[in-house]
């Protein structure tokens, strides 16, 4: 199949490397048609990106740190210079002090708190309320989530509580722009060696884990998300909205260490 994102424009947020998880989405909405802009933060990053997104025909690049309001406008601003609407967006960003992602959650600090569910659940609500407004015929909104906003996962720590937030918020979301037919949805992916990912205290033995005890006994790849993103935000999925759907070789289902997994 291909062609199934011709004629649509969209913003990519969270590109950082060609390990991101937006890259895996991007790939596929390029292969498919789209047109694409990326928001990356910070000049550090420009070189990084610039390549990747010239690869995938794209010179539209925009300096957007989401904690700052007024950058997020300015980002809007810049787009509607060159774009009269939009058709989707996809937020692939999360941030948290790396010392508070090992340890007790109970040792979270007030200000890492506050900075962590700003800019890995907040950003959301506030890209929305921009990218809306250039939706005038409907669009699609695509954010990424982890496990560990469900259970426990040791070391996710507050994350996990921002990614609680930032479920509950694709759900109320999802209802405030429905009449709009503007979809918003997640993906909780299962980990994925990243950036972001390196963070987290022994981010190598939940790879481990995961690859052993997922019912397809493997690790998820930026691919599988890359293909799952196609559908959200493609009309494939136009009946769908305020979903929060896993592609995790199916690791959220699993209650216990599988009998051929070996110990590690
Ligand atoms: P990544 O490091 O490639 O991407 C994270 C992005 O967030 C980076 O591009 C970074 O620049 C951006 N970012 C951080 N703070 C920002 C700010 N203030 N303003 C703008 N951008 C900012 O890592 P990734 O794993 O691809 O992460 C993308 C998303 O996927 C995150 O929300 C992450 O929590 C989620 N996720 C990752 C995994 C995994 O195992 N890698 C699993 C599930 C969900």
């Amino acid at each position: 199949m291909t062609g199934l994102m011709h004629g649509k424009r969209g913003l990519i947020m969270g590109l950082a490397n060609d390990k991101s998880l937006a890259w895996g989405i991007a790939k596929k909405l390029h292969e498919q048609g789209a047109e694409l802009a990326f928001a990356y933060q910070g000049e550090a990053l420009a070189k990084r990106v610039r390549p990747l997104a010239e690869s995938l025909g794209s010179d539209f690049l925009i300096d957007c740190d989401v904690s700052n309001m007024d950058a997020i406008d300015a980002a809007f601003d810049t787009i509607r210079e060159r774009w009269d609407t939009i058709d989707f967006v996809v937020h692939a960003i999360g941030f948290s002090d790396k010392n508070e992602l090992r340890g007790k959650y109970v040792d979270t600090s007030l200000d890492n708190f506050l900075m962590t569910m700003n800019i890995s659940a907040y950003s959301l609500v506030a890209v929305t309320k921009r990218a809306m407004a250039m939706m005038p015929n409907g669009g699609s909104i695509l954010t990424l989530t982890y496990y560990g906003a469900e259970k426990v996962v040791p070391h996710y720590n507050v994350m996990g509580v921002a990614k609680a937030a930032l479920e509950a918020s694709v759900k109320y979301l999802a209802n405030d722009l429905g009449p709009q037919n503007i979809r918003v949805n997640a993906i909780s992916a299962g980990p994925i060696k990243t950036l972001a990912a390196s963070g987290i205290g022994d981010f190598r033995y939940i790879l481990k884990w995961n690859e052993l005890n997922s019912p397809l006994r493997r690790n998820t790849t930026i691919e599988d998300v890359g293909g799952s993103g196609l559908y959200f935000l493609s009309d494939l999925s136009s009946g769908v909205t305020g979903e929060t759907h896993h592609v995790d070789s199916g690791y959220h289902l699993v209650g216990m260490k599988q009998e051929d997994a070996p110990d590690i």
